[in-house]
């Protein structure tokens, strides 16, 4: 049976190791598809703690195991941040891993890099008090995320590099346990027209009269989407428009607008191109309805093109999976945690939503400050989820 007492004591004692580690990935730029160095340091610091391997996949994404037990268990943070944009906007160096009363800020400090620290120290707690048992516990520091979400694991689960029967994943979630939140997929609409000299439109098709009707009709198609007592509402709305014209003296021949559709239960790739090939016929217009790709190179030039589709996903909060997690922290912190979503998407949208692997979510700092100038972790949640990270695979094995 697991000593709560000394879990959080053992994670206490590595305090000032942890804020060490997570200021120098703070110190770090790690944007998507520039996560080199980060990944090295985090590597380093694995074998200095003493995982029992230390691994770069050929995507670029570190792995670190512990124990070699049967029963698979995949804790993950994706190690790529988004930019800082406008550095005067800041209070402060967002590349200093400033610490004050107790918090640490820059970039990635709740996006995630916090729980890469704990979740490091985490191995160390295990080692230090022997939690083995019959499991291997994988900690990956995946790239790209910012970018594609899932990409990363889409690669380690179909190129079979991990076989984790449960996933963790560690955004911030301010100590709480998450078990889902909406997809979301990115398609666009073309209309085409014919051009013709502007002082005579009525020779052409003008295209940006075409893409207007469908711009309308999605805005009530918007209206119409379903709601989720849990996830929240499906949306959708343009976030770019562009025609192509000869000439501002000319009649545009292509019209084009970017759609950003979040997902809620029970909406998928298919029925969402569908609402909007209905949208474009209700406008009366013909245009083609297109998911978009993503094929951008990774940080060492490996490249895993997919569709710009990231699926919903829920785990029932009666799944042995959530229970554990419930389990682990009553056990640890002795109240009952709050169960609840992210806003955002995470690579669950991979590991669940497209690979049915069980993935819980629980992670320091709280994810408002993620992508803020603000961004931010307590030390404490550090120490707490170092604890609940060193606990939760005996946890898991002891269900
Ligand atoms: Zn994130």
């Amino acid at each position: 049976m697991l000593n709560a007492t000394l879990v959080m004591e053992r994670a206490a004692t590595y305090e000032k190791e942890m804020v060490n580690f997570l200021r120098d990935m703070i110190k770090i730029p790690s944007e998507s598809c520039n996560e080199e160095r980060v990944i090295l340091r985090i590597k380093e610091e694995m074998e200095k703690v003493g995982f029992d391997e230390v691994k770069i996949d050929k995507m670029g994404n570190v792995l670190g195991r512990i124990g070699n037990g049967s029963k698979i268990i995949a804790m993950d943070a994706h190690i790529d941040t988004v930019g800082v944009g406008d550095k005067d906007s800041w209070k402060w160096d967002p590349f200093e891993g400033k610490v004050e009363d107790g918090v640490i800020f820059g970039r990635g400090a709740s996006d995630q890099e916090a729980s890469m620290a704990s979740m490091v120290y985490a191995g160390k707690v295990i080692k230090d008090l022997g939690l083995h048992g019959d499991y291997t516990l994988w900690v990956t520091g995946t790239v790209q995320e910012e970018d594609c979400d899932g990409l990363c694991w889409q690669y380690i689960l179909k190129e079979n590099i991990l076989k984790p029967e449960v996933v963790v994943i560690t955004e911030p979630t301010n100590l709480g346990i998450y078990r889902g939140h909406r997809g979301r997929m990115e398609m666009s609409v073309t209309t085409n027209g014919v051009s013709c000299h502007g002082s005579a439109p009525e020779r052409g098709e003008n295209a940006v009269y075409s893409i207007a009707k469908v711009v309308n009709e999605i805005e009530k198609l918007d209206g119409r989407l379903k709601d989720d007592s849990f996830l929240g509402k499906g949306t959708v709305t343009v976030s770019y428009i562009e025609c192509d014209t000869p000439s501002l003296c000319a009649v545009p021949d292509r019209g084009y607008i970017h759609l950003d559709r979040r997902l809620t239960d029970g909406e998928t790739m298919e029925s969402a191109v569908v609402e909007v090939e209905d949208a474009v016929k209700r406008g009366g217009v013909k245009a083609s309805v297109d998911v978009l790709d993503y094929d951008t190179p990774s940080y060492n030039g490996f490249v895993y093109p997919t569709k710009k589709y990231y699926p919903t996903w829920v785990l029932e909060e009666d799944h042995p999976l959530c229970k554990a997690a419930i389990k682990n922290y009553k056990i640890l912190f002795g109240e009952e945690p709050r169960v609840d979503k992210w806003t955002f998407s995470t690579n669950g949208i991979a590991t669940m939503g497209m690979m049915g692997v069980p993935t819980i979510g629980f992670g320091p700092a709280n994810e408002i400050y993620a992508h803020s100038t603000d961004d931010q972790c307590p030390i404490e949640h550090l120490i707490k989820a170092c604890a609940w990270y060193a606990a939760f695979p005996t946890t898991w094995c002891e269900k």
